[in-house]
């Protein structure tokens, strides 16, 4: 394990005035925090000796079979028993990785990929190789040929990790024709897909697409949480996976954590109950596309010799620096000129992908984002200055690796 090469920096992106368009947290101020207070003490009131108490390895059946009704918003139709309840998704990537992972192992995944991933598969020693993906997502053809040369070269690829819906942190979404080309690759294939969709229902204009898992069963894992569409401070994800992975799954869940929190999963349990979560679900399909529309517009007005393209869904844009800048060296003279973003290098597993920056819109407001903008375009332009003349950029050397809140690198 190593810690994250902006991690310090992070340390100082968290300071108030700096605008933050770092992380991927969620926006939850248009929460009903009153009723969910209120939903949460009758729990503990009238179940109390329950939620407060251990659990089963694989989830409560009542969350699970309230899960399936989620999925069937995307298409699934999954059975409670292929449910297992996770501490979010990040620890359903954790123990599948763990399930299916020997040091030396391949893992493909999409270039970019979400950081938190590849930060599980580096700690379990996998080799990931990387296959790019343009505006539709991944492309099938260059996983046909990297899945073909892979095994050409006798290497073992366990499975395609891949996040086909407002990706993190490309921002863009596999096209339908797509997702079926890439289940047929990978049957051809014999390797396994990991479908990571934490945001899958949080698109601005259209239907949500339908799950890979919905076509396919047998050779698909599927993640979900309830992290971007409810609260991730719950810390509730879940995993579905076929009979014999998910038996494992379980043992793997025990020897972990022995049982996920009841309270967190009776919580959720009590919301979906009693609140309009899909009514709450379009609210913030609402204020992520105006957030989204404050970004772009800053963007085309502030940096317009930058390139990016616009998500239609979920929390991220995916800009291309103009030519020369290197996001990363760029980081510190952008967190003293009081704004931060996630490098490219950060979703590369080899560290490349400097010409490139994820914004997040989810948590700033509208104006906050508009500002943050602004401070960047200043800030790039110091930085081709300074490159021009200097053909370098000097460092911020007051920086110290001080604890930082993980969900800014989330
Ligand atoms: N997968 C992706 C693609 C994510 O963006 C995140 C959070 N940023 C996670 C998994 C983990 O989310 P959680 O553990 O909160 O469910």
């Amino acid at each position: 394990m190593r810690a994250s090469e902006v991690r310090a920096l992070f340390a100082v992106a968290s300071r108030p005035e700096v605008v933050s368009l770092a992380g991927g947290m969620p926006n939850l101020a248009d929460l009903p925090l009153a009723d969910i207070a209120e939903l949460t003490a009758k729990v503990i009131a009238t179940e109390g000796m329950t939620a407060l108490q251990y659990g089963s390895g694989q989830g409560r059946p009542q969350l699970r079979e309230q899960i399936v009704e989620v999925m069937k918003l995307e298409g699934i139709d999954a059975h409670p028993d292929d449910v297992v309840v996770t501490t979010g998704s990040q620890q359903a990537l954790d123990l599948v990785t763990r399930l299916f992972i020997d040091p030396g192992d391949v893992i493909v995944a999409e270039a970019p990929s979400y950081v938190g991933a590849l930060s599980v598969f580096r700690s379990y020693e996998a080799e990931v190789e990387h296959v790019r993906l343009d505006a539709d997502g991944l492309v099938p053809e260059e996983l046909d040929e990297t899945l073909t040369r892979l095994a050409a070269e006798g290497k073992r690829v366990k499975f395609l990790y891949t996040i086909p819906n407002f990706h993190n942190p490309a921002g863009v979404t596999l096209s339908l024709e797509r997702r079926h080309q890439v289940i047929e690759i990978c049957k051809r294939h014999h390797v396994v897909i990991v479908e990571d969709n934490p945001y899958g229902l949080l698109g601005f204009d259209r239907e949500p697409m339908p799950a890979m898992r919905s076509f396919e069963d047998e050779g698909v894992i599927y993640l979900g949480s309830f992290s971007k569409t409810f609260a991730p401070g719950y810390r509730v994800g879940w995993a579905v996976a076929p009979h014999a992975v998910r038996e494992k799954l379980v043992l793997a869940q025990e020897s972990a954590i022995l049982s996920p929190s009841h309270a967190s999963q009776m919580s959720i349990e009590a919301y979906l109950t009693n609140h309009d979560w899909k009514k709450q679900i379009k609210d913030f399909q609402v204020m992520y596309k105006s957030r989204r529309d404050a970004m772009i517009s800053a963007l085309s007005e502030y940096l317009p010799d930058a390139e990016w393209n616009v998500p239609d869904g979920g929390f991220y844009v995916w800009v291309k620096l103009p030519p020369g800048l290197d996001s990363k060296t760029m980081l510190p003279r952008a967190v003293t000129g009081r704004v931060a973003y996630t490098p490219g290098t950060a979703f590369f597993y080899d560290g490349t992908g400097a010409d490139h920056m994820r914004l997040s819109f989810c948590y700033p407001d509208e104006v906050t984002i508009r500002e943050g903008i602004r401070r960047l375009s200043a800030v790039v332009s110091a930085e081709r200055e300074s490159v021009e003349i200097f053909g370098t950029t000097p460092q911020l050397d007051d920086v110290t690796d001080t604890d930082i809140p993980g969900p800014d690198i989330a």
